[in-house]
């Protein structure tokens, strides 16, 4: 079985919100939601430490998320923030949440925040036992969590090596459901990212910022979580990505996770207007890798970013998938369109794993 990096996943967003506990089982987790309210709003989840090992899902993007109140699901809502200086509380908090897990539970879950970190996990997983940490690359997903740009230093003291600047629209860039362009203040933060190399996360940039960003940053670019919008068509939304970002990323030497949730992968699919998960095989994920090789030229630029219980949860997914172990069925279905073995190691984890080996200080 392949390694598998997960390129998204929004850990401590969950463990805060919803009181996850990612240690339980699934069926465990789910007993307990049952009668809650949250796999209503955020699905049932797919997520364990015990799938990741079943799944060999050695390395995952552990996001700090929180959303701006105008976008506030329901009232009580506490991962929002009014104003900038409690989105850098509410990011803190999740950080912390990362590094109580990693002091907490070494064995579980560890932060890996450098080439050494890397390859002491890698060393790990080859131990043939059947627990092993799953590391923990930090993500920041929305950059208004950097309330100045001297602050970059210490997110990246504590760990923070992949920024996103945009969720929705920021006040550094255009973003999903916000379209525009790299602002001044977004120009400003690229230039100061570059300086500790951080990764530029392109996903939920608006294209006009993306391109731009594609111009002018000089530290790595990947996209974490994005599929192909022209397999998407009439999808009337910027969420996805062109062929022309994709490209973009490509010649940046970067890498695109793709994300196995229904309403991204068949247009107009959504749960709440009843639509069931079996109009939408995993074949449809193997389009989306796909058609990224087939613009690189090679699989060396495709990954997963599944942003499994980000929003939705097993009710969202297609129905080969019970939990984030099932991402192992795309070995069959890449093999079964010619993909080698090599080429589907690179598409399930070793992609990233190299972008990290090149980028980690
Ligand atoms: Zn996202």
């Amino acid at each position: 079985m392949p390694l598998i990096v997960d390129a998204h996943a929004d850990i401590a967003y969950n463990m805060l919100k919803y009181g996850r506990d990612y240690t339980r089982t699934l069926e465990e987790t789910r007993n307990i939601e049952k009668n809650s309210l949250t796999p209503k709003e955020n699905g049932d989840s797919l997520i364990s430490w015990h799938e990741y090992q079943h799944g060999q899902v050695a390395l995952i993007f552990a996001t700090l998320f929180a959303a701006p109140i105008r976008f506030r699901a329901y009232e009580n809502e506490k991962q929002v923030y009014k104003n900038f200086d409690e989105a850098h509380k509410l990011y803190k908090n999740q950080l912390d949440v990362y590094h109580r897990m990693t002091d907490s539970m070494p064995d579980k879950f560890r932060i890996i925040a450098s080439k050494p970190d890397l390859n002491l996990l890698l060393d790990l997983w080859q131990n043939p036992t059947s627990q092993h940490p799953v590391g923990m690359v930090i993500l920041m997903e929305g950059g208004e969590a950097i309330r100045n740009l001297s602050e970059l230093e210490e997110w990246h003291n504590l760990g923070v090596r992949l920024i996103g600047p945009a969720w929705v629209g920021t006040r550094y860039c255009g973003g999903w459901k916000e379209p525009g362009p790299l602002t001044k203040d977004g120009r400003k933060l690229l230039s100061a990212m570059a300086d500790f190399n951080f990764t530029l996360d392109l996903s939920h940039m608006d294209e006009r910022a993306a391109i731009e960003a594609l111009d002018i940053y000089e530290g790595p670019i990947v996209g974490t979580h994005a599929n192909c919008a022209s397999l998407m068509p009439n999808a009337n939304t910027n969420r996805h990505f062109t062929d022309r970002i994709i490209e973009g990323i490509i010649e940046h030497d970067g890498v695109i996770g793709v994300v196995p949730f229904n309403s991204y992968l068949k247009v107009g699919w959504m749960r709440d207007k009843g639509h069931s998960r079996d109009e939408v095989p995993l074949q449809t994920v193997v389009n989306h890798i796909d058609h990224v090789c087939q613009i690189a030229g090679n699989s060396l630029h495709v990954g997963i970013g599944s942003d499994f219980d980000g929003g939705f949860g097993l009710q969202s997914v297609p129905s080969e998938i019970e939990s984030i172990a099932d991402l192992q069925k795309l070995v069959s279905l890449l093999s079964a369109r010619n993909y080698s073995e090599v080429d589907i190691e690179n598409i399930l984890g070793n992609n990233w794993i190299t972008r990290l080996k090149r980028d980690l200080p």
